[in-house]
């Protein structure tokens, strides 16, 4: 049997997999992150600021979802997040779709699939209003 202590509130459970939090603080995260889900929604133009505050949820709980792509901000969100290979402006995850392709064929990681995210009615944005943003300073 395989004893952990969770990262939450430290308390010892059964570890299974994933990352080591018990399943009471487990099922108080699936809950709060619904809450975060349906405020995002409702709130597409608030800040991580606001979200953390409205759902009193820590920042970097939000930043986790997004980086599983778990939790999508709409188009026009204050919040910008940044491809982290090529910088082009992201509305989840970690890597725009065109870098995911390169890595999914550099590393030919194929099959792991986390509930896949509404693909954004097929591609291009039209109309270039707004959205001028650069990642570099010069
Ligand atoms: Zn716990
Ligand atoms: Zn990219």
């Amino acid at each position: 049997m395989n004893v952990k202590n969770c990262r939450k509130c430290g308390r010892m459970f059964n570890y299974i997999a994933g990352p080591p939090i018990c399943p009471a603080c487990r099922e108080q995260i699936e809950k709060k992150f619904e809450e975060v889900k349906e405020f995002v929604r409702k709130n597409k133009t608030a800040t991580m600021n606001e979200i953390a505050e409205n759902c009193d949820v820590e920042k970097r709980q939000i930043e986790q979802w997004v980086r599983e792509e778990r939790l999508i901000f709409a188009e026009g969100s204050p919040i910008k997040l940044y491809c982290e290979t090529c910088g082009a402006p992201i509305l989840t995850g970690r890597y725009c779709e065109k870098c995911k392709k390169d890595q999914a064929s550099t590393f030919g990681a194929a099959g792991r699939q986390p509930e896949a995210p509404a693909p954004l009615g097929g591609g291009n944005k039209r109309g270039g209003s707004g959205n001028k943003m650069h990642t570099f300073h010069e």
